[in-house]
């Protein structure tokens, strides 16, 4: 059998055994797609079934999450862990709590960290979660009491040198705040099982700011090694969330002029730059809809519908709010309107067809398996820091974060080059990936 073959049968079996589940196909055919010339050079990895392996989780669980709201009315919200590949470390991953979340969406995010995660250089295998449970418009002891029952149930199947959850879409520091303290009450256990937590109990400085930092990091470097550079360039970003808001600050720092924000109702176009101050104000102090930016700075305009978005002209855009947001028309919107670069903050944002175009149209495209590794790779400093008893300046996180970054662009780049796919970082990252996966399954046996 050949390599394409390998691979064929495999996403057979993928489809097949995972019906209904298109998100989990669309992120696994990705990752197979990049193989056929590793296979063909490696065909130990066929022999030891490392891709019909690798594209199983090794655990799943799901859950019943009982909580009682405001109004004493009993609400019942489907929990997720996915543990899926624990080859080179404990699983990493976050918790997304949004009404979306499924077991295609779990699986797909999971099935991402696992490359993710060894691209980062560090020892942490792939993992994601989360729940169907909508936190907009929730009280805080809403909040509290649902984050009690989820981590009631899912406290054990998680430990520090065993899974290590931490945020995502709808899970931030409150969230994980209210889940360390049920966990060590459940436990008496003070350890790092969860990352993204508040300073005064473990947390490490620079993690709210990793993934949008890191997603800059990473940028820059895509853009120097083209002979560009981030100063004086209008910047779009989808999202007003915790990957948005950081990209934007270091994004700004960096000289460039962010033009819009969104949230999922509509976006805010502020051609003078978007003003920062006012953005944290109301999405993490507030917690309001981005709409009541227009309140601050009358000159900015608001528009319902957050597609509309990438109609803006700009040098660059940040899909930094969900997967799936950017198809291969608002791609080809960017294209026409002149786009050098695209990155992506959130997971698997852009469509196959719309990554296509941007490759057609020689657009710089920065993956998201690559680009947001920052927020994971300081999950696992803080671990690190946890595992340490001591606590590291922000300069000193920081730094390590930019190197780490640096190093994912040069692996990912160097990985797409060796392999015949010059440029292409999409290859590249998910070969990187792969390689560092399937060396460490190899030599651990069939498990
Ligand atoms: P947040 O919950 O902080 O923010 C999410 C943002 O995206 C909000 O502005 C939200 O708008 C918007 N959004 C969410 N769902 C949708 C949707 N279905 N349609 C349109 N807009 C939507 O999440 P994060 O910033 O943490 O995460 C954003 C992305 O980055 C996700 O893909 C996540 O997986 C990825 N990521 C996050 C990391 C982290 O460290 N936090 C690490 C790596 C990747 P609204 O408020 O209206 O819902």
């Amino acid at each position: 059998m050949d390599q394409q073959q390998v691979i064929t049968g495999v996403m057979e079996q993928v489809t097949k055994r995972n019906s209904g589940e298109p998100l989990f196909h669309q992120a696994v055919l990705e990752v197979l797609e990049s193989l056929d010339q590793v296979l063909k050079r490696r065909p130990e990895y066929v022999e030891a079934g490392i891709l019909a392996r690798i594209v199983e989780p090794e655990r799943q669980i799901t859950f019943r999450v009982p909580w009682v709201d405001d109004q004493g009315r009993v609400q019942v919200n489907r929990g997720f862990r996915v543990q899926f590949n624990s080859a080179i470390g404990p699983y990493k991953g976050g918790l997304r709590f949004h009404p979306s979340v499924n077991q295609s969406v779990v699986k797909f995010l999971g099935f991402e960290q696992i490359f993710k995660n060894a691209l980062t250089g560090l020892p942490i295998g792939g993992g994601k979660g989360g729940s169907d449970f909508d936190p907009k418009e929730k009280s805080e002891n809403e909040i509290m009491r649902f984050c009690q029952s989820f981590i009631t149930e899912l406290y054990r199947h998680i430990g520090a040198d065993v899974d290590v959850p931490a945020g995502d879409i709808g899970v931030g520091g409150r969230e994980i705040g209210y889940m360390y303290g049920q966990y060590k009450r459940i436990t008496g256990l003070y350890g790092g099982v969860l990352t993204g937590k508040g300073l005064p109990y473990g947390g490490s400085l620079t993690r709210t700011e990793a993934t949008g930092y890191g997603l800059i990091y990473f940028l820059d470097e895509m853009l120097k090694a083209n002979g560009q550079t981030l100063a004086g360039k209008t910047v779009v970003i989808s999202g007003s969330g915790n990957v948005a808001i950081y990209a934007a600050e270091k994004a700004q720092q960096n000289g460039a002029l962010v033009v819009a924000m969104s949230d999922s109702n509509g976006y805010i176009y502020d051609p003078n730059g978007i003003n920062l101050g006012t953005m944290k104000q109301i999405k993490e102090i507030e917690r309001k809809r981005i709409s009541t930016y227009t309140e601050y700075h009358p000159k900015a305009e608001y528009h319902e519908g957050f597609q509309g978005i990438w109609s803006i002209k700009c040098d660059i855009a940040l899909p930094c709010a969900t997967q799936n947001e950017l198809d291969g028309k608002l791609a080809a919107q960017l294209a026409e309107n002149g786009v050098i670069a695209v990155a992506e903050g959130a997971n698997m944002p852009s469509m196959p067809e719309a990554i296509k175009t941007f490759q057609t149209n020689k657009i710089l495209f920065a993956p998201s398996k690559a680009a947001n590794a920052g927020g994971v790779a300081v999950s696992a400093l803080e671990m690190s820091q946890n595992s340490m008893r001591l606590s590291w300046t922000f300069e000193e996180v920081d730094a390590k974060l930019k190197d780490i970054m640096v190093n994912i662009y040069a692996k990912t780049n160097m990985a797409a080059w060796e392999y015949g796919y010059e440029g292409n970082l999409v290859k590249g990252a998910n070969i990187a990936g792969f390689l560092k996966v399937a060396n460490a399954m190899l030599a651990q046996g069939i498990v």
